[in-house]
């Protein structure tokens, strides 16, 4: 009975807010057009998961191009790395 909020958090990790002002900004926006303060990465609403997110997608790729023990790797790297 989750799926459906679950679904709309990833959805909600293309909104990006200014840091500083609260703005509803471009998520590759560097700088807020409202206030002009610099953003970063972490004015994601949800960066946790968008971080969780990239990881798997990183691993599946390789997974997908039938190299599943490189795809594997780059997930326990990307786990030490995090
Ligand atoms: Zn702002």
């Amino acid at each position: 009975m989750n799926d459906q909020i679950q679904e709309v958090d990833i959805l909600d990790q293309l909104e990006v807010y200014c840091r500083s002002c609260g703005e509803e900004i471009r998520p590759d926006a560097k700088i807020c057009p409202k206030c002009g303060v610099e953003q970063t990465r972490t004015a994601l609403k949800n960066p946790g998961l968008a971080a969780v997110a990239s990881f798997f997608f990183a691993g599946l790729g390789q997974i997908y191009n039938g190299e599943i023990g490189k795809g594997v790797l780059l997930m326990v790297v990307q786990v030490i790395t995090v």
